[in-house]
């Protein structure tokens, strides 16, 4: 059965379906979402390398321009002339950004001469190099492109702006590159930016050329620059690479780093998420600072990354939705099969579980309120027998009409469950004893108002029912006590003639664990053979001989004693085992006449008592013949004693067997007679030879008359039949001849001989006054 617990944990599933699923999509988004970025950052960075490998491009391409303009220098013989120079310098140059220049080396000595001949080359007879004044040494500018410079201009001027610079560059040996600076001869003030960069190449020419050239002593020849902006250097590479992105470049050779170009005025570089890139040239080292002009989350596909998030959820959705259509289908399904257990469908009543239930929790409110409690099994009687002769299905329909003619007759306050079968359970509280009588009558009511008829298909169905009640807390403090003792209660009262009511008593339990241990012992005791048949006598009352002995099982067990088949044969017959036992009866019976044979001994007939349920077999016949083929005895020999309860049960099949016996020779008694139903048209249609009255009457024949008549009018009815009488339990000679009086034919009792074992035979002294009177024969 479901708990609430388990129902409210259920009821949420559909909650914890979509939580999980969504919570796979966040991940599934989330681990996109990761892998998007890393991807950004590593573009980014593959921007930047792109962006500097383009800066050092377009950095080599004017060192290898200015490499050009060098060799034309070196080359040239009589001087190169301005227009020369200016043409030259523009197929060069593919962006008219860049600016070349030459400036020639002048010794002192020379300075006059020098510039006549630059008057001359340059068509300019004006050209003089200035600033004027007698210096060690010249550098005048000769050469320009764009035409824009004042040419002459001395670069080892003293004062000169980037006298150091071109000193540096004269002095190394290879092309130089300017830190940031402001345009090369240009008129521009101290505060404008430096956007500006000049490569310098100093020209040394070899020895065999220096006779005609200007040279100092080591062969330097003059320097040839190539200066750009910034500007034009980053327009080249920018289209290609920049464009979108960020980027700042700082010159780093000196400790001092010199930032000469920001694109990002406005954004800020603190928060570190850029790529730095490193650029040697010509001697200088530049650091390059790039980064997205829009941030890494733009460079997202947010369309990768919202799919999963958007499936998962659709699928969440849907799967809460079929998890809660399903939970609902469960649950209601649970529902009805918990009903179903709960309440019995046939009857309506409650379940045997449910029933159990409901007294578990009465014993615990009794318990509370020190109230009592009473249940009560209903049986119905022979059910069986309706069930065999018209069905399952009336059976059924029969049940279901008890049960309501049940609910009918019980009070508001009682509790009915069904308990499977033919069995109810009524639970009922009551306060006090008081409430005993009313029980009673109650039970009887139940019992009258169940067994009037029934209507079910037409047919018209008697049935009687027996009650056992067990009463809380005398008899039982739980459930399955008080249950399993109003079991025993039906019992009793089933034993006892059904159509009645028992109440459960502590005497009921204690007799029903013997019962059990018999039950158990028995069973063992056939098994060993610890069991005997011992022989009492009967006696002709007017010749005073043995005519023959009944054969009386006898049980002295290890654990119990002695126990008389008194006790042990009835539950023989409730357990089945009196089938075993009766075959094991007949067999001894039939070994020990042989055995009495073969020593000689004249061998009365025995009487064998014989059980309904022995009877009831359809092999009793053959196992009776095999019997008598087995030990070749003469049927004469055997006398059968049936009670009449058999022939009540059965009595037409009954009939028929034992006419079959009858024929055979064997001698048939009604053992018990007067105790039953004593229905004499048994003794006129049924081939009976005896009747044995039942002990009873004997026992007080003396004292009561009425026995005294009974016994009497037996006997003169068993004769007027042409039935031999017998009576059994003569204990004293009174009782003898009271019955010899009456005319009775054969006694049997205490006063003749009690039952004796089957090896005393031969001294039992009225046996051997029947062998003795057989010879005198
Ligand atoms: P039953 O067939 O009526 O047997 C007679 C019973 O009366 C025997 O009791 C016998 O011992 C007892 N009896 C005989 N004379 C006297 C007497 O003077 N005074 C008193 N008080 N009792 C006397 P037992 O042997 O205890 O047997 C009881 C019953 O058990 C038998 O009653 C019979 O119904 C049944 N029984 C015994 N042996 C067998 C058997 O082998 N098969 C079956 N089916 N039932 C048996
Ligand atoms: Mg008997
Ligand atoms: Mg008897």
């Amino acid at each position: 059965m479901i708990s609430s617990k388990n129902r409210v944990k259920g009821s949420k599933a559909h909650y914890i379906v979509f939580f999980i699923i969504f919570l796979c999509g966040i991940a599934a988004s989330f681990a996109i979402y990761l892998e998007e970025c890393r991807h950004a950052y590593n573009n980014q960075k593959a921007s930047g390398a792109y962006f500097t490998e383009k800066l050092n491009d377009g950095l080599t391409q004017y060192i290898t321009q200015l490499s050009s303009v060098v060799a034309l220098i070196e080359s040239s013989e009589g001087g190169v002339s301005s227009s020369h120079f200016s043409r030259f310098a523009r197929s060069l140059s593919t962006t008219p950004k860049v600016g070349f220049y030459f400036a020639q080396y002048v010794p002192a000595g020379k300075k006059y001469e020098y510039e006549m001949q630059q008057s001359v080359l340059l068509g300019n007879i004006n050209f003089t190099i200035y600033p004027e004044g007698e210096r060690k040494e010249y550098m005048p500018l000769a050469l320009g492109y764009p035409d824009k410079f004042i040419y002459g201009y001395d670069m080892l001027y003293p004062q000169y702006r980037d006298i150091n610079a071109v000193i540096q560059a004269r002095n190394a040996s290879v092309i130089m590159l300017s830190e940031p600076t402001l345009p090369p001869f240009s008129d521009a003030v101290s505060n404008s930016i430096a956007d500006t960069f000049v490569l310098r190449a100093p020209i040394y020419l070899p020895v065999d050329v220096r006779y005609y050239k200007l040279t100092d002593s080591i062969g330097f020849h003059g320097m040839v620059g190539a200066y750009f902006s910034v500007g034009s250097l980053l327009n080249q590479v920018t289209p290609l690479a920049g464009h979108d992105l960020y980027y700042r470049l700082a010159d780093i050779s000196s400790n001092n780093p010199i930032w000469f170009v920001d694109s990002s005025a406005a954004s800020s570089w603190d928060d570190g998420e850029f790529d730095t890139h490193y650029l040697s040239v010509a001697g200088r080292k530049w650091r390059i600072d790039t980064r997205y002009l829009t941030g890494i989350s733009s460079r997202i596909n947010w369309l990768l990354v919202i799919i999963p998030l958007l499936i998962f959820g659709l699928l969440a959705l849907i799967l809460a939705f079929y998890t809660r259509k399903l939970f609902l289908t469960y649950y209601s399904a649970l529902e009805s099969v918990n009903k179903r257990i709960e309440i019995d469908e046939l009857t309506g009543l409650l379940s045997r579980y449910q029933i159990q239930r409901e007294l578990d929790k009465l014993i615990v409110t009794c318990q509370k309120n020190n109230t009592q409690l009473a249940a009560l099994i209903l049986d119905l009687d022979h059910f069986k027998t309706i069930n065999d002769a018209f069905g399952h299905e009336v059976g059924d329909k029969l049940i279901s009409k008890v049960s309501k003619r049940l609910t009918s007759v019980l009070p508001k306050n009682a509790i009915v469950g069904y308990l499977g079968g033919d069995a109810f359970l009524v639970l009922l509280v009551h306060n006090d004893d008081q409430d005993m009588p009313q029980l009673n009558s109650l039970a009887k009511e139940v019992i009258r108002k169940i067994s009037q008829s029934y209507f079910v298909d037409g047919l018209t169905l008697d049935i009687g029912c027996s009650i056992g009640v067990a009463l809380y807390p005398e008899f039982g403090l739980d459930g399955v006590t008080l249950i399993k003792n109003a079991d025993m209660a039906v019992y009793q009262a089933k034993t006892s003639g059904r159509a009645t009511y028992h109440f459960y008593d502590g005497e009921m339990g204690r007799r029903f664990a013997r019962n059990v241990r018999i039950e158990t012992r028995l069973r063992q005791a056939l098994q060993k053979e610890s069991l005997e048949l011992h022989f009492q006598p009967k006696v002709d009352l007017i010749t005073e001989r043995c005519v023959g002995m009944e054969a009386l099982l006898r049980w002295n067990d290890e654990e119990l004693g002695v126990v008389s088949p008194a006790e042990f044969v009835p539950i023989a017959e409730q357990t089945g085992i009196i089938l075993p036992l009766g075959d094991w009866v007949f067999e001894q019976a039939f070994r020990h006449i042989l055995e009495w044979q073969e020593q000689g001994i004249t061998v009365p007939p025995i009487a064998v008592n014989c059980s309904a349920a022995q009877l009831k077999r359809i092999d009793f016949l053959p196992k009776l013949l095999a019997l008598l083929s087995k030990y070749k005895i003469d049927p004469s020999l055997l006398e059968i004693e049936v009670t009449e309860s058999i022939l009540i049960e059965d009595a037409e099949r009954c009939a028929e067997l034992l006419r079959q016996i009858s024929h055979l020779g064997m001698k048939l008694a009604i053992d018990d007679f007067g105790t039953g139903y004593s229905s004499l048209s048994y003794l006129k249609d049924l081939p009976f030879h005896y009747v044995k009255i039942d002990q009873v009457f004997i026992r007080n024949i003396i004292e009561d008359k009425k026995h005294a008549a009974l016994t009497h009018a037996i006997i003169s009815l068993s004769h007027d039949l042409g039935l031999k009488v017998i009576a059994e339990g003569i204990a004293n000679i009174d009782q003898l001849n009271m019955l010899k009086e009456f005319g009775c034919d054969i006694g049997q009792g205490y006063l003749f001989s009690k039952a004796l074992g089957a090896n005393t035979m031969g001294s039992d002294p009225m046996i051997v006054a029947l062998n003795k009177q057989d010879s005198l024969d």
